[in-house]
């Protein structure tokens, strides 16, 4: 039997979480041994190209662009885990939820005393991922099948989960793993 596949992404976060992943030091060099990383960040695969069983997502989802890829990783990973509070309930992107989404636009790029008055202009082009009206954690869009809290999710607890979770072991976030800050 070949080694267990893990994937990650990062959507509306700020990678903290994928840098936490990276703080298990050397076990980094355990994990190599234990598992195989498809597409992530990590080892830059853009693309899936086999099953993967645990997909690892930090970030929620503030665009068109995330929920494709959140529903991507949900076809193609076994068992998927939101990593961090963004993927949780939204973080810090989610602050905008309580204000009206024209009018957080019209502050970044009209109003705000950092902008040019020729670069005052709400981005247009239809390439863009389309903005949804709020910032939506990730168990809102597709099925979620564990939770790592934290903002990040220390080291510790992020090893503790990847080990279980790979040899087949319940979850066992003990209290001094898990921190919210
Ligand atoms: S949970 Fe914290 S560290 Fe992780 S992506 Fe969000 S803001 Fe960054």
């Amino acid at each position: 039997m070949g080694k267990p596949v893990i994937a990650t992404a990062s959507l509306a976060g700020c990678f903290g979480c994928h840098m936490s992943l990276l703080d298990i030091d050397e076990r980094i060099l355990k994990l190599v041994e234990l598992v195989e990383f498809n597409k992530s960040p990590i080892d830059d695969i853009k693309e899936f190209t086999k099953p993967v069983d645990i997909g690892l997502i930090e970030g929620g989802c503030c665009n068109s662009e995330n929920v494709h890829v959140l529903r991507d990783f949900r076809k193609n990973c076994k068992v998927l885990v939101s990593v961090g509070e963004c993927a949780i309930m939204g973080g810090l992107p989610a602050l905008r939820n309580g204000i009206p989404l024209k009018e957080c636009l019209e502050e970044a790029y009209l109003n705000s005393p950092t902008i040019a008055p020729e670069d005052r202009l709400i981005p247009n082009d239809e390439d863009l991922p389309i903005i949804l009206d709020k910032v939506y954690p990730c168990h809102e869009i597709v099925k979620i099948d564990a939770f790592l809290p934290g903002c990040p999710p220390s080291a510790d607890l992020i090893w503790e989960a990847l080990t279980a979770l790979i040899e087949g072991r319940p979850l066992h976030l003990t209290y001094d793993l898990v921190k919210f800050d």
